[in-house]
């Protein structure tokens, strides 16, 4: 069994999809989670939820793009005396979709912004509280597509491919230090995030794309999240694990 007690751990994008499933997941397994999300109360009424079940979470409002918040969500998560153990660098947008030459310039940005600055954010301020603690995990979220292309998607398909470039660099780093930095890449998960532009036919389409022939689920997006953040995954650093029903194996 995978117990994390007496671990903190900070999930970003933790309101919602991916991010609210694997704090369920590591607070059932003993963690304190710090959620956080854009709004107070996205992140506090997953937290609450979680402590009503008798788990340990608090919540504290970030935007992942801004640095300055980062660095107080981070002082927030590392303020209790066992320090911070593990990052889930999570939160992401899901970008405005046209192909590249209309891509609009501001949308590209906010899609880097958010998506690849917020995960080099979450790394530079947490890294040296996960060192100071004595050592621990991160794992980024990136994508399949941090691996393979998609049309109509430029900023989405760039940052997540830096995200797997970010993870390898800062893994290297820490590699001696006793923390790891791993990524996972899903294929298409059933969550908020692709749910609003899921018509039936687009659906179908992005089904028949998994050779499983389904979309995945966030709950088997955080069991690997939890894997990677836990001992059992001791010899895994730099690496990117895709989840994606056999997508990038095609
Ligand atoms: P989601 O929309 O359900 O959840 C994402 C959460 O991130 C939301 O609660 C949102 O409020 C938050 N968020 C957005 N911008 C933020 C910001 N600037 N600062 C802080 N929080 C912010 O989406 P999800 O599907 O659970 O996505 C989670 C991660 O998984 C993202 O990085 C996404 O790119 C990645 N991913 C999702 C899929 C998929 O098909 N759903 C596939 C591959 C990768």
């Amino acid at each position: 069994e995978i117990r994390f007690d007496g671990k903190t751990i900070l999930i970003t994008g933790a309101g919602s999809g991916i991010g609210a499933a694997t704090a369920r997941e590591l607070a059932a397994s003993g963690a304190e989670v710090v959620l956080s999300d854009l709004t107070d109360t996205a992140a506090e009424g997953i937290a609450a939820e979680i402590r009503a079940s008798g788990g340990r979470a608090r919540a504290f409002a970030a935007d992942v793009s801004r640095a300055d918040q980062v660095a107080a969500l981070v002082e927030f998560a590392s303020s209790g005396p066992g320090g911070l153990y593990g990052l889930v660098n999570n939160a992401g947008i899901s970008g405005t979709p046209a192909p590249t030459g209309a891509h609009d310039p501001e949308a590209w940005q906010r899609v880097i912004d958010v998506n690849l600055s917020g995960v080099f954010y979450g790394m530079r301020h947490a890294l040296p509280k996960i060192a100071a603690a004595g050592g621990g995990a991160v794992v980024n979220v990136a994508s399949i597509l941090g691996s393979v292309g998609f049309a109509n998607s430029v900023g989405y398909v760039s940052a997540k491919h830096g995200v797997v470039g970010a993870t390898k660099a800062a893994a290297l780093e820490y590699a001696t230090q006793n923390i790891r930095i791993n990524a996972v890449g899903p294929g298409f998960i059933r969550t908020p995030l692709i749910e609003h532009r899921l018509s039936d036919d687009y659906r179908r389409s992005l089904e028949a794309r998994h050779p499983m022939g389904r979309l995945g689920a966030a709950e088997e997006v955080a069991d690997l999240i939890v894997y990677l953040l836990s001992d059992r995954a001791g010899f895994i650093t730099g690496a990117c694990y895709q989840i994606d029903g056999g997508y990038t194996a095609q």
